[in-house]
């Protein structure tokens, strides 16, 4: 006999993320490449995490406050939450871990789009659940009736990107209050807004609202990867009921966020400059990037986000790999069911530019 890994992973199909710069150079003989690949902030680092970060790493001699505690009420404070309200996690991909852990059981069902964030189906399947995958609405957005449609009694948990990832586009208020009426008290809505401060629509519905009210089967997820410029540094956070959250603190490994990440996060709450700066350079690149996309006569879907969904056709892969030759690397998105597009991020300016000539070059070559 030999070993065999536990048959939920299977079903697993490896999730792939952005070819890291290193990769391309080393592969290519590119020496300078630049990536909008994985939606980065491409204007760095949280100057007041960074400072943050710096005073911290002289102390790492020390384990990391396994509650999180100060991170943890900086962050209910600063959204008006109390502190059992909150989690922090290793990124917000280590809370979605600490979620399918906590509440799937064999043979459960999980329902997401099949253009949404991948990660969801590695854990479902690890925890011997099966994702149920619903097709996207016209217009590139998630289709929440055809998601409320799949519930079953073996429903544990929806998953629901707002802004959505790979395709920007957002679910409004009114589609959300429709869907929450379908669904049943034991199934949770994962509501991932790793986005939701780039957004300005009227229609963006109030996730945390719906914590505040005391709803127990919805958790908002939100990170510090995106807005914030600290995707290395692993921080996500959540918000739902204490009940809603007690299974996480019993499932979570001891230390999971790093006394780093929890100074960086500390800081960066506070850091409305930064986050404004962001945001709005990325309005201006978005704005940029759509008149150059239809110039060049690409389809593309709204994007609420730093990053636009762009539809190239079947040659999409090929496309993509002349990018890398220009060193200009974007995503694939095969593995979100949409093999004729590619995700773009947003750049700088800089960047921008450099990906509109490639990219002209590569349609015309
Ligand atoms: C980037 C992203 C996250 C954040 O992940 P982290 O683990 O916090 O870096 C979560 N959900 C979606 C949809 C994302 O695109």
């Amino acid at each position: 006999m030999s070993l065999r890994p536990q048959r939920g992973l299977d079903s697993i199909q490896p999730y792939v993320p952005g070819k890291p710069i290193g990769e391309v150079k080393r592969e290519l003989g590119v020496d300078d490449v630049i990536k909008l690949a994985s939606n980065e902030n491409p204007f760095g680092v949280s100057p007041k995490a960074l400072v943050a970060m710096r005073a911290a790493l002289e102390t790492v001699n020390i384990y990391p406050d396994g509650a999180s505690y100060d991170v943890r009420l900086a962050i209910a404070k600063h959204f008006g939450f109390d502190l059992d309200q909150v989690a922090v996690g290793n990124g917000a991909d280590d809370l979605i871990l600490e979620l399918s852990m906590a509440y799937l059981d064999d043979g459960d069902e999980v329902i997401a789009s099949r253009s949404s964030f991948p990660i969801y189906d590695i854990y479902t399947s690890a925890m011997r659940a099966k994702m149920v995958k619903t097709p996207l609405a016209p217009g590139y957005r998630l289709d929440l009736e055809a998601m409320a449609r799949a519930i079953t009694n073996r429903t544990r948990i929806v998953c629901i990107c707002n802004p959505n990832n790979p395709t920007g586009t957002i679910v409004t208020a009114a589609e959300l209050t429709r869907f929450l009426r379908k669904l049943p008290d034991n199934a949770l809505l994962v509501l991932d807004e790793a986005y939701c401060e780039m957004v300005d629509s009227p229609e963006f519905p109030d996730g945390l609202g719906l914590v505040r009210e005391g709803r127990k089967n919805v958790i908002v997820l939100r990170t510090f990867s995106k807005v914030f410029g600290l995707a290395g540094i692993r921080l996500g956070y959540g918000f739902a009921h204490r009940d809603t959250l007690a299974p996480l603190f019993k499932v979570k490994p001891a230390f999971t966020v790093n006394s780093v990440a929890q100074a960086a996060g500390i800081a960066a709450i506070e850091d409305e400059e930064f986050m404004r700066f962001t945001v709005t350079e990325n309005r201006k690149g978005r704005e940029v990037l759509y008149g150059e996309l239809r110039r060049l006569g690409l389809e593309y879907a709204d994007s609420h986000t730093n990053f636009i969904l762009v539809k190239i056709g079947p040659q999409a892969i090929d496309v993509q790999r002349r990018l890398l030759t220009y060193g200009v690397i974007v995503r694939p998105c095969g593995g979100y069911d949409l093999p004729e597009f590619l995700r773009i991020s947003i750049g700088t300016r800089e960047e921008n530019e450099r990906l509109v000539a490639a990219l002209k070059s590569v349609l015309r070559g």
